[in-house]
């Protein structure tokens, strides 16, 4: 069976690829040869049919949302609600990112709760499992990595992030570096590093790496190539493991885009603006314009409680710059696991980057207008109908109800668009 890649290059047109392009206003020709040329994916799963999402040039920005137990709390009705708001305030994909509790069952579970592209980080439960079994990841076994992920993607995951360009070139860069002023925060970048710290072995991942593709190829799912050595804090950005973990990721990319695999690459993490334009360039040139995975990035380290908003002003950003998907970041982030109602949070405040990005990226602002008109027009209806997410404008508003209708309680009966509308009609065109 031909993945989505293989047929883009011969030229034939999809279903998925129909539906992204009638979802996005663009032609199929344009998805398909975005696909062809690895510009645009489409994660996809020869086992499970999910609602068809393009990521890639020309495209909007696209948000991730990310759950899944902990070892602390493992709660799998929790998560299937966190999922299933995900999917109803506006994510366009999911990753079950589970570490405590049957992590298959959890899975399995997510992947029919939801209609969304689905990923995870199939380290995770290499890792987990086998600390389970003989006490230490450091004893995970080569196969078994491979095992689990080929067991994950029969279950239908879409997508997934694996950590292939933490080799011993990338650790080696970061010993010679001789700091990390936040550590290391990947948690598969961690085992991975531990794994090959106390084996002296080369990462599987990346010296089997044609196994990793013969897998994706066989599932026509999309890789990620994930960013092991991101930066925890805003004084490792952009440093010297991250980048060459970015160029061992851009070479491999190439080499699953040549065997027909569709690819993603991610990127950090914690970036202060000024470097944010950088790392777009960076990724962008390096990997051949491949899809950019943009993990946040945290802009500053000192608002916990507030990382959904520091995420935001990053990811806005970075969509602007040219970043084709972001992962959200909720309130909890580096505090707690998040509950449903922090991942509304985190889903509305990506989407709102998302939108922000957009507005730079492709110029798409009529929504802005009409909603400029809707205001001017005191349509509260129509604002409510153009917002992101209405939910919580109706009910600030209906909640300090005004003594006049059409007004709102900021300026009461002194509300400048009414006076202008009444005395001065001839302003509103
Ligand atoms: S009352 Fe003030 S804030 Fe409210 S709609 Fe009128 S001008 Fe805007």
């Amino acid at each position: 069976m031909s993945t989505q890649l293989e047929l883009a290059r011969r030229g034939e047109i999809t279903s998925l690829m129909q539906e992204v392009a009638q979802d996005e206003g663009v032609s199929p020709e344009f998805v398909m040869a975005g696909i062809a040329q690895g510009k645009i994916v489409i994660p996809n799963n020869i086992n499970r049919r999910a609602k068809a999402v393009g990521i890639g040039k020309g495209l909007k920005t696209k948000v991730n949302a990310s759950i899944g137990t902990s070892s602390d709390i493992v709660n799998l009705e929790m998560e299937l609600e966190k999922a299933r708001v995900a999917e109803q305030y506006g994510a366009d994909t999911l990753m079950e990112l589970s570490t405590g509790g049957d992590l298959d069952m959890i899975r399995q579970r997510v992947l029919k709760e939801i209609n969304l592209p689905v990923g995870n980080v199939p380290l995770y439960q290499a890792a987990i499992y086998s600390i389970r079994e003989y006490g230490s990841v450091v004893k995970m076994k080569e196969d078994f990595i491979f095992e689990v992920m080929e067991k994950q993607l029969q279950d239908g995951l879409s997508f997934m992030a694996v950590h292939c360009g933490i080799n011993t070139i990338t650790l080696e860069r970061l010993r010679k570096q001789g700091y990390r002023h936040g550590g290391m925060v990947s948690r598969g970048g961690a085992f991975m590093t531990a794994w090959m710290t106390h084996n002296e072995k080369e990462n599987p991942l990346y010296s089997r790496f044609d196994r990793v593709v013969e897998l994706f190829k066989k599932y026509d799912a999309v890789l990620s190539l994930g960013n092991g050595m991101r930066a925890g804090a805003i004084h490792d950005s952009t440093d010297r493991a991250q980048i060459q973990e970015l160029i061992i990721n851009s070479e491999l990319a190439k080499q699953a885009q040549d065997e027909g695999v569709q690819v993603i690459v991610e990127g950090p993490g914690h970036i202060p603006i000024d470097e944010i334009e950088a790392n777009v360039i960076l990724q962008k040139r390096l990997s051949n314009e491949a899809p950019f995975y943009m993990l946040g990035p945290i802009t500053t380290d000192v608002a916990p409680g507030y990382d959904h908003i520091t995420a935001a002003i990053g990811a806005a950003l970075s969509s602007a710059y040219g970043a084709d998907f972001i992962c959200y970041v909720t309130p909890p982030e580096h505090l707690a696991l998040p509950y449903p109602e922090d991942v509304k949070e985190g889903v509305t405040s990506a989407r709102i980057a998302a939108h922000i990005g957009d507005m730079v990226k492709y110029k798409h602002r009529d929504r802005d207008l009409a909603m400029g008109h809707a205001r001017r027009e005191l349509d509260w209806e129509k604002q409510f109908a153009l917002a992101i997410t209405s939910e919580k404008a109706r009910a600030i508003h209906e909640e300090r109800k005004p003594a006049d209708p059409g007004t709102c309680t900021m300026c009461g009966e002194y509300c400048a668009l009414k006076i202008v509308n009444e005395l001065f009609p001839g302003c509103n065109k």
